[in-house]
C-alpha cells in the first residue's frame, strides 16, 4: 500500500499558496505530517480526501488515480476531520449502525461484526449505551475514529485529532491509532511534536506550503 503525491499545489482565491510544489510518497504505518497553524495541513488532508481539488499535481493510491476516481478513493478512505463534532443523543452503539448504513453496508451480520470491532478497537464497548453528547472530548474523538473504522479503510487521515486533549485522553487516543495503523496507512495531522514522536514511523514537516523536509521521527524531533 502506497500513497504517492507529485507536484501538488492550491492556491486560494484570496492569493494565499497554501500547497506549493508538494511531492510525498507515504507507506503503510503511522505518517505524521508535522507543521504548525497555517502550515497547509488541512489543506492537505481535505485534498488527499478528495474534499478539495488541487489546481495541479497528481495523487495516486496505488493504481487509484485520486482526482478522477473520487468514489473509489472514498471506498477506501477513513477522514476524520479536524472539527467532527457529534451532538447526537443518540447512543454510540445507535449511532454507529446509522453511519454503518450510510456507508451502505448492508449485510446485517456484517454490521453488527464492524460496529462491535469498532468500539473495541476504540475502547467504547463499555459506554456504548451511553450518549454521544455525553462524551468526553477525547471520548468524542475516539468516536470519531470508531465510525471511520466501519467500512474497514486502508488509508486513514486523521486532522489534529489530539487538539485539546488532556494528557490521559490524549494518550489513550494515540493508542488508539498505534492499534490501526499497522496494516494501514495512517496520516495523522499535527502540529504537536510528542504526537509524531511518540507514534510515527515516518513523517514530515510542512510549512508555509512547502515540505521542509523528510526524515525518520527520531532524527526530526531531535532537531526540533
Ligand atoms: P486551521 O486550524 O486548519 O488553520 P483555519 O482556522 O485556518 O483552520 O480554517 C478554518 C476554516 O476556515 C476552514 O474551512 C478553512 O478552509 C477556512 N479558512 C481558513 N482561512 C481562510 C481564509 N483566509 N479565507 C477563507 N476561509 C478560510
Ligand atoms: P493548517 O491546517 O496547517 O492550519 P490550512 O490548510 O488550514 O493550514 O491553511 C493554510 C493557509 O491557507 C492558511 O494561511 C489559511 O488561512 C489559508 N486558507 C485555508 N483555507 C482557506 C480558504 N478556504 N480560503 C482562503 N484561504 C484559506
Amino acid at each position: 500500500m502506497e500513497l504517492n503525491l507529485t507536484q501538488v499545489s492550491k492556491t486560494y482565491p484570496n492569493g494565499v499558496k497554501a500547497l506549493d510544489n508538494i511531492n510525498l510518497n507515504i507507506k503503510a504505518g503511522m505518517f505524521g505530517l508535522l507543521g504548525p497553524n497555517g502550515a497547509g495541513k488541512s489543506t492537505l488532508m481535505r485534498t488527499i480526501a478528495t474534499l478539495q481539488e488541487p489546481d495541479a499535481g497528481k495523487l495516486f493510491l496505488e493504481d487509484i488515480n485520486i482526482l478522477k476516481n473520487k468514489m473509489k478513493l472514498r471506498q477506501v478512505l477513513g477522514y476524520l476531520p479536524q472539527q467532527f463534532g457529534v451532538y447526537s443523543k443518540m447512543s454510540a452503539e445507535k449511532l454507529l449502525y446509522y453511519f454503518a448504513d450510510l456507508k451502505g453496508i448492508a449485510s446485517a451480520s456484517e454490521k453488527k461484526k464492524m460496529v462491535a470491532y469498532a468500539l473495541e478497537v476504540t475502547n467504547l464497548t463499555e459506554v456504548k449505551h451511553k450518549h454521544v453528547a455525553g462524551y468526553s472530548g477525547g471520548m468524542k474523538q475516539r468516536f470519531g475514529i470508531a465510525q471511520l473504522l466501519l467500512n474497514n479503510p486502508k488509508l486513514i487521515i486523521v486532522d489534529e485529532p489530539t487538539a485539546g486533549l488532556d494528557p490521559a485522553e490524549r494518550h489513550r487516543f494515540l493508542n488508539v491509532l498505534r492499534e490501526i495503523g499497522t496494516n494501514n496507512i495512517v496520516i495523522l495531522s499535527t502540529h504537536i511534536v510528542d504526537d509524531v514522536k511518540e507514534l510515527c514511523t515516518d513523517m514530515a514537516i510542512l510549512n508555509g506550503g512547502k515540505i521542509l523536509s523528510k526524515m525518520s521521527p527520531t532524527t526530526a524531533v531531535q532537531n526540533l
